[in-house]
C-alpha cells in the first residue's frame, strides 16, 4: 500500500471515530426540544440516518463531511432537515412541459376549476353522497352521475368505479366468471403502466380463448371459437398499439350480433374512448357509437380524453351493468367521494359543446389554436432570453405535442417549443435543475436541446415557468415554494 493511501485509510478512521454515536446526538439539549415536536421514533429514525449518512459518505472519502464537524451537536441541524422533511407531504407541483397533455406519470388530466370546487365541497365537509335529501332515506353514490352518463352515451344503465381497469376486470368477473372470454388475437395488448389483458382476464376468473391471427379476424373464427363455456367476447381498442397494413377485424355491430346470437355478452374496452364530438377525436372511438352498435358494456377512463378525475365508467345494457353492480367485487372497487365529486362536475360540462372544449383544460389544451400557442411561446421565449445568461441559447421551434395515456396515438398536435442550451452546454444538467425546483418543470430532451413545449403550459404558470428556468440557466435551482 503506498503512503499516500495509507494516510487516506487512517484519516478516515479517524474520522469515523469522530462521529458521535446516536445516544450521544439524543442527549443533546436541542434534540430534547425536537422530541417535543416530533414524535420519538421518528427523531431516533432521524439520528440515525444522518450518522449512517454520515458514515458512508465518511468510508466513500468523500470531501465532506470535514472532520471536527461530526460531533453531536454539529449533527442536530441535519436531524432537524430530515424531520422537516418527513413532516412535509411529497407530492410536488410540477409545470408539465413535455407536450404530452395526459400524462400518467404526472397525473393524467388535471380537473377544471367547477370539479376543483366540487372536490374542495366534498372534502371539507358532509355531502349528500349516499343520502336522498327528500326522503331522508340511503340511497346510491351512483346516482348523482347515473342519468347523466346515461344521456351522453345513449346507454340505458350506467356505473362508475375506481378506474377503467377495475371496469373491465367487474365486467369480465360479473360476466363471464368460470367461462370462456373470446378475444381476437391482434388486441391481446399490454397499455402503459402494466395493464394487461391476459393477465385481467385471468384475475377475473374467465378464461382466455384466442381467436383469429395477430392481423386478421373474422366473424367465422369467432363462430368456431365459442364452445357451450363461452361467455362473452371482449373487444379492446388497441390504444397506443396500431397493425397497419393487411389487417381485418369484425365491426363492433357484427360482434355485437354474434355475442347475442349465442346469448353471450359483448364487452368493449375503450382505453379512453370519447364523450364528445369533437373533430380532434377522429381517431378515437366514441362510447355513444359503441352503445349503438350493440355493446352490452362499454368501459373507459375518467382521467383520459374524458378530462376527469381517475375513475372507470361502464355504460351499456341494464341487464349487463345490474350483474356488475351486484357483484361483490364492485364493491371493492368503488370509486371514491372526492373522485365521484369531480366526475360529477366534469360531465355537466359535457352538456354544451362549446362548454365541453372550453371548460375541460385537457380538451382545452388539445383544441387550443396553434396561434396561441405559438403566441405563448413567443412569451417565454422573450422572457426567457432577458433573463438568461448571454452564453444560453434560446429559441423558438416548431415541434409536436401529443394526446398520451395511448389516447390518438396516431395523432400529431402541432405545437411550438421553447429550445434552450445552457451556458456550459450540459442539457441533462439543466433538465435536472429544473425537475429539483419548487415548482417542477419538466420538458424534454431532443437532439442536445431542451424544450419546454407551449402547448401543456397554462396561461397562468408562465411566470412561475420564466423564474424557474431562468434560474435554472444561471446555474441555479429556483424554490419559489417551500419544500
Ligand atoms: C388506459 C386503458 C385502460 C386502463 O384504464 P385506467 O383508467 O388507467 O385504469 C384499460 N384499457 C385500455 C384499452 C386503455 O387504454
Amino acid at each position: 500500500m503506498s503512503a499516500g493511501r495509507h494516510d487516506e485509510k487512517a484519516g478516515r478512521q479517524e474520522r469515523l471515530r469522530g462521529l458521535a454515536a446516536v445516544d450521544e446526538v439524543l442527549r443533546e439539549p436541542d434534540v430534547q426540544q425536537l422530541l417535543a415536536r416530533y414524535r420519538r421514533d421518528l427523531v431516533v429514525d432521524a439520528v440515525r440516518a444522518v450518522i449512517e449518512r454520515l458514515r458512508r459518505e465518511i468510508l466513500a472519502g468523500g470531501a465532506s463531511p470535514e472532520a471536527g464537524s461530526l460531533a453531536a451537536a454539529d449533527l442536530v441541524p441535519w436531524v432537524e432537515r430530515t424531520l422537516e422533511l418527513a413532516a412535509t407531504p411529497s407530492l410536488r407541483r410540477v409545470i408539465n412541459a413535455s407536450g404530452i397533455v395526459v400524462h400518467t406519470n404526472l397525473g393524467r388530466s388535471t380537473l377544471p376549476d367547477e370539479a376543483v370546487r366540487a372536490v374542495v365541497l366534498a372534502a371539507s365537509g358532509y355531502s349528500d353522497l349516499e343520502f336522498d335529501l327528500a326522503r331522508g332515506e340511503r340511497a346510491s353514490r351512483q346516482d348523482h352521475v347515473h342519468d347523466v352518463l346515461c344521456t351522453l352515451t345513449g346507454a340505458e344503465d350506467a356505473l362508475v368505479v375506481n378506474n377503467n381497469a377495475a371496469a373491465v376486470l367487474l365486467a369480465l368477473a360479473a360476466l363471464a366468471r368460470a367461462g370462456d372470454v373470446l378475444v381476437a388475437r391482434g388486441q391481446l395488448v399490454e397499455i402503459g403502466d402494466g395493464f394487461r389483458i391476459p393477465d385481467i382476464l385471468r384475475e377475473s376468473g374467465a378464461r382466455l380463448v384466442e381467436v383469429g391471427t395477430t392481423n386478421r379476424t373474422y366473424v367465422r373464427d369467432f363462430e368456431r371459437a365459442w364452445s357451450k363455456k363461452a361467455r362473452a367476447v371482449l373487444r379492446v381498442h388497441t390504444s397506443n398499439y396500431r397493425i397497419v397494413g393487411f389487417t381485418t377485424e369484425p365491426s363492433l355491430a357484427e360482434l355485437a350480433e354474434f355475442a347475442a346470437a349465442h346469448k353471450g355478452a359483448l364487452i368493449d374496452d375503450l382505453g379512453s374512448g370519447a364523450l364528445a364530438d369533437l373533430e380532434l377525436f377522429g381517431e378515437e372511438p366514441s362510447a355513444r357509437e359503441s352503445v349503438a352498435a350493440g355493446a352490452d358494456v362499454v368501459t373507459f377512463s375518467g382521467d383520459k380524453l374524458l378530462g376527469g378525475p381517475q375513475a372507470g365508467i361502464a355504460v351499456g345494457k341494464a341487464k349487463a351493468i345490474e350483474a356488475m353492480r351486484r357483484h361483490p367485487l364492485a364493491r371493492a372497487v368503488r370509486i371514491d367521494k372526492l373522485d365521484l365529486a369531480a366526475l360529477d362536475a366534469v360531465l355537466r360540462l359535457y352538456v354544451s359543446p362549446q362548454l365541453t372544449v372550453e371548460r375541460i383544460p385537457t380538451l382545452s389544451m388539445l383544441a387550443e389554436p396553434l396561434d396561441a400557442v405559438r403566441g405563448r411561446a413567443d412569451v417565454l421565449r422573450a422572457a426567457l432570453a432577458a433573463a438568461a445568461p448571454a452564453a444560453a441559447e434560446v429559441s423558438v421551434v416548431d415541434g409536436v405535442a401529443r394526446a398520451g395515456a395511448g389516447a390518438l396515438p396516431v395523432t400529431e398536435v402541432a405545437s411550438v417549443a421553447v429550445a434552450l442550451t445552457p451556458p456550459d452546454g450540459d442539457v441533462d444538467g439543466l433538465a435536472a435543475r429544473l425537475r429539483a425546483a419548487r415548482p417542477a418543470v419538466v420538458g424534454r430532451v431532443h437532439e442536445g436541446r431542451l424544450l419546454l413545449d407551449a402547448r401543456t403550459v397554462r396561461e397562468a404558470e408562465t411566470a412561475d415557468l420564466i423564474a424557474v428556468v431562468a434560474a435554472g440557466l444561471r446555474g441555479e435551482v429556483a424554490a419559489l415554494e417551500s419544500a
